[in-house]
């Protein structure tokens, strides 16, 4: 049992995963009574002016940090980034029109695969190389007709990252649960950007979602929950909020405000990936990267060991030591590092140390 803050582990897992301990102290602090109102945040009506505070502040925060100019709207949704993916083809496409996806890996794919049957086409695909690398923009085909483009901004299992947003016409809407935040965004180039918050932000069971005014769109066939306008006429309070989720992404954002925002988050993740993959180089070959040098991700680090047993030795000693969620997706095995925003660089230097350490004495 970790029952004490100094027995955390070194936490990599690819989602749910490590929240900044001093976030986590705070709600400890504000549980079982939050301010003077006798009750917990959890307990509390939707509709009360306690509620009402968080829900506001979380959401300029929002603002602040992305930088969302005001022509967006900015929704607290159920249902994680996948409901994102039926709800973005459901509201963004009429009769007749089409949507192009880039099937970067298993999360391009799988937003495709839920967009198919209301107009979604693969506009590039990376198959032919086991979803290694990301398209150049010239190499996307966007068909006429095309409504809008989607991308994968980070794709967690493959571990690769779309380093130039294609400009091409259409706008974008980008999935960028598993780099949320960790990079500046280029407003003029979305209609929505979405992610489900479990790898960045707060706990997993919602969405943050930011619409462009004019892509909100009158869709009265549509269920209530399944319209952008339910969520943007209610204020994310048309039924009850993922209270808990917005709390405590309010508290997220407010540590990466005082931490240098989005610009403190790119650089940190910049350098404890680098980390990683020095490790990776230096390592005489034992380890092997099979991802494309050039759109390797920042928040997901993957890796090979010369053998399946080497692995399941290396993610077997490694949760000895307290690293812990290194196993692969099981759909494509070997090691992966989540390092999200909370996973700090004390765990990423225990990490490297243990790949030196481990190397020298597992080396065929
Ligand atoms: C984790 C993840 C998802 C799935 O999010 P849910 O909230 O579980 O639906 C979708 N896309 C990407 C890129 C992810 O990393």
């Amino acid at each position: 049992m970790w029952h004490h803050v100094t027995m955390r582990v070194h936490n990599f897992g690819a989602g749910p995963c490590a929240l900044p301990l001093e976030v986590l102290e705070e709600v400890r602090d504000e549980f079982p009574e939050y301010g003077e109102t006798g009750m917990t945040v959890i307990e509390m009506s939707h509709r009360s002016a306690d509620y009402e505070a968080i829900h506001s502040e979380a959401k300029e925060r929002a603002r602040r940090v992305s930088g969302a100019p005001d022509d967006f709207e900015i929704l607290f949704l159920q249902g994680g980034a996948t409901l994102q993916f039926s709800m973005v083809p459901l509201n963004l496409l009429s009769e007749g029109e089409a949507a192009g996806y880039v099937e970067s890996g298993s999360w391009g794919r799988k937003a495709l695969s839920d967009a198919k049957m209301l107009g979604g086409y693969s506009a590039w695909s990376g198959e032919a190389s086991g979803y290694t690398t990301m398209p150049a923009p010239d190499e996307i085909e966007v068909r006429p007709g095309t409504r809008y483009l989607h991308v994968t901004s980070n794709e967690t299992i493959g571990g690769i990252r779309m380093v130039d947003f294609p400009d091409l016409g259409v706008p974008l809407v980008a999935d960028m649960s598993s780099d949320y935040l960790a990079r500046p965004i280029d407003w003029r180039l979305y209609d929505v950007v979405y992610g489900g918050v479990q790898k960045n932000l707060a706990p997993a069971g919602m969405a943050l979602v930011f619409i462009r005014k004019s892509a909100v769109a009158d869709r009265s066939h549509l269920g209530s929950y399944l319209r952008y306008s339910t969520h943007v006429e209610g204020d994310s309070l048309a039924n009850t909020p993922p209270m808990f989720q917005v709390y405590l992404m309010g508290k997220v954002l407010r540590h990466l405000e005082e931490r240098g925002g989005v610009e403190g988050l790119q650089k940190r993740s910049e350098e404890k990936s680098s980390l990683v993959y020095d490790a990776i180089a230096a390592s005489d070959g034992f380890y092997r990267s099979p991802v494309d040098p050039a759109v390797r991700s920042h928040t997901n680090v993957v890796w090979r060991l010369p053998t399946e047993e080497l692995e399941a030795k290396f993610v077997a000693e490694a949760n000895e030591r307290g690293l812990v969620g290194l196993k692969g997706h099981r759909s494509v095995g070997g090691i992966r590092a989540s390092i999200y925003a909370a996973t700090e660089m004390p765990s990423v230097e225990a990490l490297v140390s243990f790949m030196a350490e481990f190397a020298a004495r597992n080396r065929p």
